[in-house]
């Protein structure tokens, strides 16, 4: 492809792109096909020879485009959204466009400069600690692998990276969170050597939040046994119901038994960019890392995750190799974002976070997340309204967990199933897409309206055909 064909077909894409938006609404949410639909259209071998431009966009429409699940569409209502905007589709599109690879300073100082400036910008957005330092992971997965590994070496005197785990020296950890925590934190706790039957899955209250005396028994009962209680993830704004652990009196356990603090706020962490909101996280202070994700709530599309932590030095020191080939003649202090977590290779994601904190203005991005959540409180009320319906967790964010639960039936296994079949029902009719938890063993219909373009109608619409189609 020349440059003349590329501007050619870059132009076309981009009418493409601007109509599907447009017409986003025509899609069913969730694609309907079975599995092996799309991969049996696909030939079994690679081209030999260059193949058009217009057939590989042709194919795309007809092959690839029936097997997508709209995210951005306004009736995705299912797990967290993965929103996007168009300032970020437009930052993602010169990340392509430039193809840095920013792993050091060196590589591409701009990259490394400005992912300094707009972490300090969203620190300071959401009221985090002003001792915090950022620097964008992946996603939240890798964010709280990089804290255990962080508080792995730090508490072991950095001898884990060095020797591996010394049985001999009986190090053995033990880490800490509620049962409604992510999987992302077991993963972790896995793949940092911890082992997996080293994690404490703490009790929850009936807001589903930990609970911190639950959580000082179990610590005193691994000191007593000689076990080193390494870690502590807090969770505002659990993955099943956003529920919140209670960050204050947590932190407080943490700093007497002088345990690493991590926040896993994934979703619930842009929240904060509301100053009504910050209670939720009364006693960040006391956190050693702390991690969101503008991927999932922020309108920056996936891949963005902030992850802050207050010991630099400890993240370097964990992560901090330097062969000859990587070394750059700097005598200042740069950022070499290749030492703060587990890749080398590093896309420019600074840009596009960049690009939506300035397109929308932080007031823009306050207005929308305000208005999100007040329809999240909207649609409860209606659900609550109509009488057939229970609203099963707290939802002071964007994300209502309810269930059909008429007055006449009482079998609890029968309820279950009658949800989990309408809830499939309905998001097979393609108008909207919703997914699901278990709360205390009920089948529970996870309704988040944190799609950026979602609007009163949306959520109308989808609640009138949800009370429709159960009460029928
Ligand atoms: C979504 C989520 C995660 C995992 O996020 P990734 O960025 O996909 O790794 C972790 N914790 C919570 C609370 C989440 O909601």
């Amino acid at each position: 492809m020349d440059i003349q064909e590329f501007k050619r077909h870059a132009h076309e894409l981009v009418d493409q792109i601007a109509k599907y938006y447009e017409e986003i609404e025509k899609f069913p949410v969730k694609s309907p096909v079975a599995p092996d639909e799309i991969l049996s259209k696909l030939p079994v071998s690679a081209p030999d020879k260059s193949e058009p431009f217009d057939s590989i966009i042709k194919d795309f429409n007809e092959i690839i485009m029936p097997g997508m699940t709209h995210w951005q569409h306004p009736s995705f209502f299912g797990y967290f959204p993965a929103n996007g905007s168009f300032p970020s589709l437009l930052g993602e599109m010169l990340t392509a466009a430039m193809g840095a690879q920013c792993m050091s300073w060196a590589t591409s100082p701009a990259a490394a400069e400005l992912e300094e400036r707009v972490m300090e910008w969203l620190r300071d957005m959401t009221g985090l600690p002003s001792n915090f330092t950022g620097v964008i992971q992946d996603t939240a997965s890798t964010a709280t692998l990089t804290a255990i590994l962080t508080a792995r070496e730090k508490f072991s005197n950095y001898m884990i990276n060095e020797s591996g785990f010394l049985r001999e020296k009986n190090i053995q950890f033990t880490a800490y969170c509620s049962s409604e925590c992510h999987s992302s934190i077991e993963k972790a706790v896995k793949v940092a050597g911890l082992g997996r039957e080293n994690l404490r899955k703490i009790g929850v209250d009936e807001n589903f939040a930990a609970d911190p005396a639950l959580l000082e028994a179990a610590i005193k009962k691994d000191l007593a046994e000689g076990k080193k209680p390494l870690i502590v993830v807090a969770g505002i704004g659990t993955t099943g119901s956003t529920a919140v652990d209670p960050l204050d009196k947590i932190g407080e356990i943490c700093k007497k038994y002088n345990i690493w603090l991590h926040v896993d706020a994934a979703y619930a962490g842009t929240a904060m960019l509301l100053p009504e909101m910050r209670h939720f996280i009364k006693g960040v202070e006391m956190a050693d890392t702390f991690v969101f994700n503008p991927h999932k709530w922020m309108f920056t599309n996936f891949d963005c995750s902030a992850y802050f932590a207050k010991d630099r030095e400890a993240l370097i020191r964990t992560f901090e190799i330097l062969p000859e080939y990587l070394k750059t003649p700097e005598k200042e202090r740069v950022n070499n974002y290749r030492d703060w977590g587990v890749q080398l290779g590093r896309r420019f994601r600074a840009l596009k976070l960049w690009f939506v904190i300035r397109s929308f203005g932080v007031e823009g991005l306050r207005e929308k997340v305000r208005s999100h959540i007040e329809l999240a409180q909207y649609f409860a009320e209606r659900l609550i309204e109509n009488g057939n319906f229970e609203i099963l967790a707290p939802h002071p964010f964007a994300l209502v967990c309810f269930r059909y639960k008429p007055a006449g039936i009482s079998d609890e296994e029968k309820i279950n199933a009658i949800n989990e079949k309408v809830m499939n029902d309905l998001n097979k009719t393609g108008k909207l897409f919703m997914s699901h938890t278990k709360l205390n063993g009920k089948y529970a219909i996870r309704f988040c309206c944190s799609q950026t373009s979602v609007e009163k109608r949306h959520v109308d619409a989808a609640t009138d055909i949800i009370i429709t189609e159960f009460t029928k």
